[in-house]
């Protein structure tokens, strides 16, 4: 009967005693806020395949809770839409068929930290930096972690699992010791890191059931770590330098190893406004030892490496958690993903020069060493999605590059909608039989995700869906080269926007709108969200609202317009925004744009104001607040 009534509204959710732990979102508004994800697909295209717009979101903040959800969803045959902090840009959390998007970033506990061991047991929505900042305190750390510092810890063992220092200690799996997962049925269980089955729940992007709990092996937190980056002239000289590092006595001793290409240095001194980045290929490695870091200097030097100064090392280092920031550029930003072969890297690189020269278009490439054999390698590039033909044929750009990426060695990361006619690149014939056998013994009645991932399920009789068939898929990539080489023709849409928004006037709100990422790096550390549970308080929300004001602007209902006038202008989104957004001298002016339709909600704001005052609640929050991490991060740059 829950799920019924939620989607109804006919109970009142909160009274009602065996969901006292659960909050709903049931406007539209809200639904379409939880069910997008970072990725730039225009809006028009998700339409014209799926049935995006969930029935209802909930929010559990129980295990138990969330069992009763399962179960009830299984009884009326709803699908179950596990969700993170929707930082995955392969549309994972999307709905393909509707459905309940359930919300794990309320089940954020530390449950055990056993410290002689080295082990910690977390619900699996807490963030990384959260988890982080308890460890740090006790003289610990995380072993591996995403640059999505803010996504959930059990939405990166659905997805990749691969990102930062997983060259010393390996992919997260690695770290994993258990997880405690519910099945279709609603019974929990814990499978270990040696049982067999639990492979099915890595990268498998919520398909098999949802992780609530997991153990997490951690390690001391070293005292200092160096940062040593070296210029090459060319991509050739810095894989030669790299081969010559991983295979020398130091190699067992380097944390993490990273490339950035000329260009996304260039990139990141058009961001910075200055050049303070040589654009050269540069090779970044970490250690955490004074002779480990000499040694590998004398390594990049004696490999025709030209050290950089420490202010670089360090403000790149700094950097590589705003992944997103090229989007104040140009408002859109994209990717293509694989683990490739270290030793297929040399060739692929060539490749990627001749599409730069045949196109004329510029790439960004960065990778990440995940072993002393493969890189996470990360291709992208700028998009306007406000310009509609350029966009959709800059969308087809990230299949061409996905696809060059397959012929030249690479390996698929992730499959979720976008790359559903791919996914034989991740997964072995026989690899996704076994996989699909599993599903449908644990989840009979495909309510997990359905409509993704094994079966890609669209609108109009799937009709639709037949391009996302894999040789169908193949051959429309063809077309692509055409495309580009006619956008090319009409001036591209490789041409900058300005970034300048220091004044903001009510026609730069939307173009400022789109720069955002959808990270969800403000949700966290939003006041107003630790209120109302809702995200159109945040940030994140409120951009999307001026993006979709159009569509949106009459069918809001009084709890989005108390939650968007929930906000302490305290401004601890700025503070953390992956793109640096102007974000307090937008709100007034959204506000003010509310108010003439509905009015301003001003016994609502002053509860709200009284409550963050006197309320302990909130200022523990602000002590632990991220800004912390931030601002110790940043010192760190400005220091130099
Ligand atoms: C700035 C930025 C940097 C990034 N850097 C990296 C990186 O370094 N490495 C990397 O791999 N990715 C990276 N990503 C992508 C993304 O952040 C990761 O995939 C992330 O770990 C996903 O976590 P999430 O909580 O946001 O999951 P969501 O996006 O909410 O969900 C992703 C998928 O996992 C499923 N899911 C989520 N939680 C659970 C659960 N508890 N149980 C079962 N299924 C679940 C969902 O159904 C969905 O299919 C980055 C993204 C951004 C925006
Ligand atoms: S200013 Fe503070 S309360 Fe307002 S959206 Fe930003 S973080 Fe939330
Ligand atoms: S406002 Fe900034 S921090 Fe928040 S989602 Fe957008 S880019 Fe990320």
């Amino acid at each position: 009967m829950w799920v019924d009534d939620m989607q109804t509204a006919k109970v009142d959710l909160q009274k009602d005693t065996p969901l006292k732990s659960i909050y709903t979102r049931q406007s539209i508004a809200a639904r379409r806020l939880y069910s997008q994800d970072v990725a730039e697909i225009p809006e028009y295209i998700k339409k014209i395949f799926f049935k995006t717009l969930p029935d209802v979101v909930v929010q559990p903040t129980t295990v138990d809770a969330l069992i009763q959800i399962i179960k009830d969803a299984r009884n009326k045959n709803k699908i179950v839409i596990p969700r993170g902090s929707a930082s995955y840009g392969f549309g994972g959390i999307i709905p393909a068929m509707g459905g309940i998007i359930v919300d794990l970033s309320h089940l954020n506990k530390i449950i055990e930290f056993d410290e002689f061991n080295e082990v910690i047991i977390v619900e699996s929505g807490i963030k990384w930096y959260q988890l982080d900042i308890y460890l740090n305190e006790r003289g610990y750390t995380v072993r591996t972690h995403p640059s999505s510092w803010f996504s959930t810890v059990g939405g990166w063992l659905a997805t990749g699992g691969y990102g930062f220092y997983n060259y010393k200690f390996g992919h997260f799996s690695e770290d994993v010791v258990f997880i405690d997962v519910i099945d279709a049925d609603g019974k929990i269980e814990r499978i270990s890191h040696d049982d067999k089955r639990f492979r099915n729940y890595v990268g498998t992007e919520g398909q098999m059931g949802i992780v609530v709990r997991l153990g997490i092996k951690v390690r001391k937190l070293p005292k200092r770590e160096y940062i040593s980056m070296a210029y090459f002239d060319s991509i050739p000289e810095l894989l030669d330098a790299l081969e010559n590092i991983v295979n020398s006595n130091v190699a067992s001793k380097i944390t993490n190893i990273m490339i950035y290409d000329a260009h996304k240095m260039h990139i990141m001194n058009i961001i910075r406004g200055k050049k303070i980045l040589t654009e050269k290929n540069a090779l970044i490695i970490t250690t955490e030892s004074d002779n480990d870091f000499k040694n590998v200097n004398q390594i990049l030097s004696e490999n025709n490496g030209q050290l950089s100064s420490e202010y670089e090392a360090l403000y790149v280092w700094h950097e590589r958690l705003f992944t997103f920031k090229p989007k104040r550029i140009k408002t859109g930003y994209l990717a293509s993903e694989h683990i490739f072969p270290i030793s297929k890297l040399k060739n692929y690189f060539v490749a990627l020069e001749k599409v730069k020269r045949r196109y004329n278009r510029e790439f960004s490439v960065q990778a990440y060493l995940v072993s002393s054999k493969e890189a996470l390698v990360i291709v992208s590039y700028l998009t306007n999605p406000r310009r509609r033909i350029a966009s959709i044929i800059d969308f087809l750009l990230v299949v061409y590059l996905t696809k060059l990426g397959i012929k030249y060695g690479g390996k698929l990361y992730g499959i979720g909608i976008w790359n559903n006619g791919l996914k034989f690149h991740k997964y072995s014939k026989e690899e996704f039989k076994k996989l699909w056998e599993y599903k449908q013994k644990i989840d009979p009645d495909y309510i997990f995700n359905r409509g993704k991932f094994f079966k890609l399920k669209t609108r109009l009789l799937g009709l639709p869906g037949l391009i996302f068939k894999p040789r169908i898929f193949t051959i429309s990539s063809v077309f692509i080269g055409p495309l580009m080489s006619l956008l090319k023709l009409f001036g591209g849409s490789d041409k900058t926007d300005v970034i300048e928004h220091k004044k903001i006037s009510i026609k730069d709100i939307e173009r400022i709108a789109y720069m955002c990422s959808n990270c969800g790096s403000c949700v966290s550390v939003c006041p107003g969200y630790l209120y109302t549970k809702n995200e159109l308080s945040t940030a994140r929300g409120k951009l999307f609202l001026i993006r979709n004001f159009g569509s949106l602007k009459n069918k809001l209902t009084h709890e989005d317009i108390v939650s968007v006038f929930s906000c302490l202008y305290c401004k601890n989104c700025e503070a953390v925004c992956q793109s640096e957004l102007p974000l307090v001298d937008i709100w007034p002016i959204l506000e003010e744009r509310l108010e003439k339709i509905y009015g301003r909600p001003k016994d609502e704001i002053e509860e709200f104001v009284r409550t963050m005052e006197y309320s302990e609640t909130y200022s523990g929050f602000l002590e632990q607040s991220p800004n912390t991490f931030k601002v110790e991060k940043f010192n760190l740059v400005e220091k130099v």
